[in-house]
Protein backbone atom coordinates (compact mmCIF):
# COMPACT_ATOMS: atom_id res chain seq x y z
CA UNK A 1 0.00 0.00 0.00
CA UNK A 2 1.14 3.43 -0.20
CA UNK A 3 1.88 4.93 3.39
CA UNK A 4 2.65 8.00 2.21
CA UNK A 5 -1.03 8.54 0.75
CA UNK A 6 -2.90 6.97 4.33
CA UNK A 7 -0.60 8.98 6.27
CA UNK A 8 -1.58 12.31 4.47
CA UNK A 9 -5.05 10.96 4.67
CA UNK A 10 -5.07 10.02 8.34
CA UNK A 11 -3.44 13.61 8.93
CA UNK A 12 -6.24 15.12 6.45
CA UNK A 13 -9.04 12.86 8.41
CA UNK A 14 -7.84 14.11 12.15
CA UNK A 15 -7.50 17.91 10.76
CA UNK A 16 -10.89 17.81 10.02
CA UNK A 17 -12.51 15.80 13.06
CA UNK A 18 -10.58 18.64 14.98
CA UNK A 19 -12.92 21.46 13.21
CA UNK A 20 -16.01 19.64 13.60
CA UNK A 21 -14.71 19.17 17.32
CA UNK A 22 -14.96 15.41 17.63
CA UNK A 23 -12.21 13.87 19.43
CA UNK A 24 -8.75 13.98 17.68
CA UNK A 25 -8.09 10.58 17.86
CA UNK A 26 -11.23 9.76 15.63
CA UNK A 27 -10.33 7.28 12.63
CA UNK A 28 -11.63 8.11 9.21
CA UNK A 29 -13.83 5.00 8.06
CA UNK A 30 -13.75 4.99 4.19
CA UNK A 31 -16.23 3.57 2.25
CA UNK A 32 -15.41 -0.19 1.63
CA UNK A 33 -14.23 -0.34 -2.08
CA UNK A 34 -12.06 2.82 -1.29
CA UNK A 35 -10.73 1.55 1.99
CA UNK A 36 -10.48 -1.67 -0.39
CA UNK A 37 -8.44 -0.09 -3.47
CA UNK A 38 -6.84 2.44 -1.14
CA UNK A 39 -5.34 -0.33 0.63
CA UNK A 40 -4.31 -2.20 -2.39
CA UNK A 41 -4.39 -5.99 -1.02
CA UNK A 42 -6.34 -7.65 -3.22
CA UNK A 43 -7.27 -5.08 -5.19
CA UNK A 44 -3.60 -4.77 -7.09
CA UNK A 45 -3.59 -8.23 -7.23
CA UNK A 46 -6.93 -8.70 -9.26
CA UNK A 47 -5.87 -5.55 -11.51
CA UNK A 48 -3.01 -7.61 -12.49
CA UNK A 49 -4.13 -10.69 -13.05
CA UNK A 50 -7.06 -8.91 -15.50
CA UNK A 51 -4.27 -7.60 -17.18
CA UNK A 52 -2.13 -10.57 -17.43
CA UNK A 53 -5.77 -12.22 -18.61
CA UNK A 54 -6.15 -9.55 -21.22
CA UNK A 55 -2.33 -9.74 -22.03
CA UNK A 56 -2.32 -13.65 -23.24
CA UNK A 57 -5.54 -12.30 -25.30
CA UNK A 58 -4.20 -9.64 -27.39
CA UNK A 59 -0.91 -12.10 -27.69
CA UNK A 60 -2.34 -14.74 -29.38
CA UNK A 61 -4.25 -12.91 -31.58
CA UNK A 62 -1.47 -11.15 -32.93
CA UNK A 63 -0.02 -14.23 -33.79
CA UNK A 64 -3.23 -14.27 -36.35
CA UNK A 65 -3.23 -10.71 -37.66
CA UNK A 66 -0.90 -8.07 -39.15
CA UNK A 67 0.98 -5.79 -37.41
CA UNK A 68 -0.77 -2.40 -37.28
CA UNK A 69 -3.90 -3.69 -38.06
CA UNK A 70 -5.87 -4.21 -34.45
CA UNK A 71 -6.35 -1.88 -31.84
CA UNK A 72 -7.61 -2.31 -27.85
CA UNK A 73 -9.78 0.96 -26.17
CA UNK A 74 -9.35 1.33 -22.68
CA UNK A 75 -10.81 3.26 -20.18
CA UNK A 76 -9.28 6.06 -18.31
CA UNK A 77 -10.65 6.64 -14.80
CA UNK A 78 -10.37 2.95 -12.74
CA UNK A 79 -9.13 1.90 -15.88
CA UNK A 80 -5.63 2.59 -16.22
CA UNK A 81 -5.32 6.03 -13.36
CA UNK A 82 -6.27 5.23 -10.20
CA UNK A 83 -8.30 8.13 -8.36
CA UNK A 84 -8.86 6.84 -4.95
CA UNK A 85 -6.62 9.98 -3.74
CA UNK A 86 -9.81 12.35 -4.96
CA UNK A 87 -12.57 9.83 -3.35
CA UNK A 88 -10.34 9.56 -0.31
CA UNK A 89 -10.36 12.93 0.31
CA UNK A 90 -14.11 13.97 -0.66
CA UNK A 91 -15.15 11.16 2.01
CA UNK A 92 -12.88 12.51 4.85
CA UNK A 93 -14.45 16.24 4.29
CA UNK A 94 -17.95 14.33 4.36
CA UNK A 95 -18.41 15.21 0.72
CA UNK A 96 -19.49 12.83 -2.45
CA UNK A 97 -18.37 13.83 -6.38
CA UNK A 98 -19.30 16.91 -7.78
CA UNK A 99 -18.07 17.89 -11.36
CA UNK A 100 -16.24 21.16 -9.99
CA UNK A 101 -14.08 19.14 -6.94
CA UNK A 102 -13.26 16.67 -10.06
CA UNK A 103 -12.17 18.82 -12.35
CA UNK A 104 -9.85 20.47 -9.54
CA UNK A 105 -8.55 16.91 -9.12
CA UNK A 106 -7.47 16.56 -12.55
CA UNK A 107 -5.60 19.95 -12.69
CA UNK A 108 -3.34 18.17 -10.00
CA UNK A 109 -2.22 16.06 -12.33
CA UNK A 110 -1.71 13.18 -9.27
CA UNK A 111 -3.52 10.09 -10.50
CA UNK A 112 -1.56 6.76 -10.01
CA UNK A 113 -1.57 3.90 -12.42
CA UNK A 114 -3.49 0.76 -11.80
CA UNK A 115 -1.38 -1.93 -11.09
CA UNK A 116 -0.67 -3.77 -14.46
CA UNK A 117 -1.44 -1.54 -16.85
CA UNK A 118 1.55 -0.14 -17.67
CA UNK A 119 2.81 -3.75 -19.01
CA UNK A 120 -0.22 -4.50 -20.32
CA UNK A 121 0.09 -1.37 -22.96
CA UNK A 122 4.03 -2.01 -23.70
CA UNK A 123 2.62 -5.96 -24.66
CA UNK A 124 0.10 -4.08 -26.96
CA UNK A 125 3.07 -2.04 -28.38
CA UNK A 126 5.26 -4.68 -28.58
CA UNK A 127 3.07 -6.90 -30.15
CA UNK A 128 2.07 -4.69 -33.10
CA UNK A 129 -1.53 -3.60 -32.00
CA UNK A 130 -2.90 0.33 -31.35
CA UNK A 131 -3.51 2.01 -27.53
CA UNK A 132 -6.61 3.91 -27.75
CA UNK A 133 -8.12 5.72 -24.78
CA UNK A 134 -11.85 6.46 -24.84
CA UNK A 135 -12.90 8.31 -21.34
CA UNK A 136 -15.51 10.68 -19.83
CA UNK A 137 -13.16 13.00 -18.78
CA UNK A 138 -14.06 16.14 -20.25
CA UNK A 139 -12.45 17.90 -22.98
CA UNK A 140 -11.15 20.78 -20.54
CA UNK A 141 -9.63 18.22 -18.57
CA UNK A 142 -7.70 16.76 -21.49
CA UNK A 143 -4.75 18.62 -21.47
CA UNK A 144 -4.04 17.99 -17.77
CA UNK A 145 -4.97 14.22 -18.11
CA UNK A 146 -2.20 13.64 -21.13
CA UNK A 147 0.15 15.68 -18.43
CA UNK A 148 -1.16 12.85 -15.82
CA UNK A 149 -0.18 10.27 -18.06
CA UNK A 150 2.71 11.39 -19.14
CA UNK A 151 4.45 11.80 -15.68
CA UNK A 152 3.41 8.14 -15.65
CA UNK A 153 4.99 7.32 -18.77
CA UNK A 154 2.41 7.26 -21.31
CA UNK A 155 3.21 9.65 -23.84
CA UNK A 156 1.04 10.25 -26.96
CA UNK A 157 2.31 8.55 -29.87
CA UNK A 158 4.63 6.58 -27.90
CA UNK A 159 2.30 4.59 -25.78
CA UNK A 160 -1.06 5.20 -26.97
CA UNK A 161 -2.31 7.15 -30.52
CA UNK A 162 -5.97 8.46 -29.33
CA UNK A 163 -7.47 9.44 -26.45
CA UNK A 164 -10.95 10.60 -26.77
CA UNK A 165 -12.56 12.99 -23.73
CA UNK A 166 -15.60 13.47 -23.53
CA UNK A 167 -17.25 17.49 -24.66
CA UNK A 168 -19.45 19.28 -21.99
CA UNK A 169 -21.89 20.30 -21.56
CA UNK A 170 -23.84 18.26 -24.92
CA UNK A 171 -21.30 15.12 -25.31
CA UNK A 172 -22.98 11.72 -24.11
CA UNK A 173 -21.86 9.63 -21.29
CA UNK A 174 -22.31 6.28 -23.80
CA UNK A 175 -18.88 6.15 -25.41
CA UNK A 176 -20.86 4.22 -28.47
CA UNK A 177 -20.09 6.93 -31.24
CA UNK A 178 -16.56 7.49 -29.97
CA UNK A 179 -15.97 3.65 -30.85
CA UNK A 180 -17.49 4.00 -33.96
CA UNK A 181 -14.83 6.76 -35.32
CA UNK A 182 -12.02 5.18 -33.94
CA UNK A 183 -11.15 3.16 -37.24
CA UNK A 184 -11.38 6.00 -39.01
CA UNK A 185 -9.17 8.42 -36.66
CA UNK A 186 -6.87 5.60 -37.40
CA UNK A 187 -7.44 4.98 -41.27
CA UNK A 188 -6.76 9.28 -41.40
CA UNK A 189 -3.37 8.50 -39.59
CA UNK A 190 -2.23 5.67 -41.93
CA UNK A 191 -3.78 2.78 -40.25
CA UNK A 192 -6.22 1.61 -42.52
CA UNK A 193 -8.69 -1.40 -41.75
CA UNK A 194 -8.09 -1.33 -38.16
CA UNK A 195 -9.97 -4.23 -35.90
CA UNK A 196 -10.99 -3.46 -32.16
CA UNK A 197 -10.08 -6.89 -30.60
CA UNK A 198 -10.43 -6.08 -27.09
CA UNK A 199 -12.32 -3.17 -24.44
CA UNK A 200 -10.87 -2.85 -21.07
CA UNK A 201 -12.59 -0.66 -18.48
CA UNK A 202 -14.37 -0.78 -14.91
CA UNK A 203 -17.66 0.46 -15.55
CA UNK A 204 -20.43 -1.67 -17.65
CA UNK A 205 -20.59 1.54 -20.48
CA UNK A 206 -16.60 1.02 -20.76
CA UNK A 207 -17.60 -1.49 -24.17
CA UNK A 208 -20.24 -1.36 -27.04
CA UNK A 209 -23.89 -1.51 -26.31
CA UNK A 210 -24.20 -4.19 -29.14
CA UNK A 211 -21.88 -7.73 -28.28
CA UNK A 212 -19.22 -8.02 -31.65
CA UNK A 213 -15.88 -9.73 -32.31
CA UNK A 214 -14.49 -8.72 -29.15
CA UNK A 215 -13.88 -9.84 -26.05
CA UNK A 216 -13.84 -7.07 -22.70
CA UNK A 217 -11.72 -7.17 -19.77
CA UNK A 218 -13.31 -5.91 -16.15
CA UNK A 219 -11.22 -4.09 -14.06
CA UNK A 220 -12.36 -4.23 -10.50
CA UNK A 221 -12.49 -1.05 -8.21
CA UNK A 222 -14.61 -2.29 -5.33
CA UNK A 223 -17.85 -0.32 -6.57
CA UNK A 224 -15.87 3.19 -5.85
CA UNK A 225 -17.49 4.85 -8.39
CA UNK A 226 -20.00 4.11 -11.58
CA UNK A 227 -21.98 1.64 -12.16
CA UNK A 228 -19.49 -0.91 -12.08
CA UNK A 229 -18.66 -4.20 -14.48
CA UNK A 230 -17.58 -6.29 -11.29
CA UNK A 231 -20.73 -8.53 -10.77
CA UNK A 232 -19.27 -8.97 -7.14
CA UNK A 233 -17.21 -5.16 -6.85
CA UNK A 234 -14.81 -5.95 -4.03
CA UNK A 235 -12.47 -8.42 -2.13
CA UNK A 236 -13.38 -11.90 -4.03
CA UNK A 237 -14.92 -12.66 -7.59
MG1 LIG B 1 -13.65 4.23 -15.34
Amino acid sequence: MNRALLASLLLLASCASTTAQQPAETTMVFSPGVAWVLEGKGWAEEAEAVFADATDYIQAEAETRVPKSWAVVLDLDETVINNVQYQAERETLGESYTSESWYDWTQREEATLVPGVADFLAAVNTAGGHVTFVTNRSDTEQLATENNLAALGLTRGEDFRVLLTRARPDGVSAKDARYDILPAMLAAQGYPDVDIIAYLGDNVGDKPAEAGDWTFFCIDQGAMYGEPCAAVPGPGQ
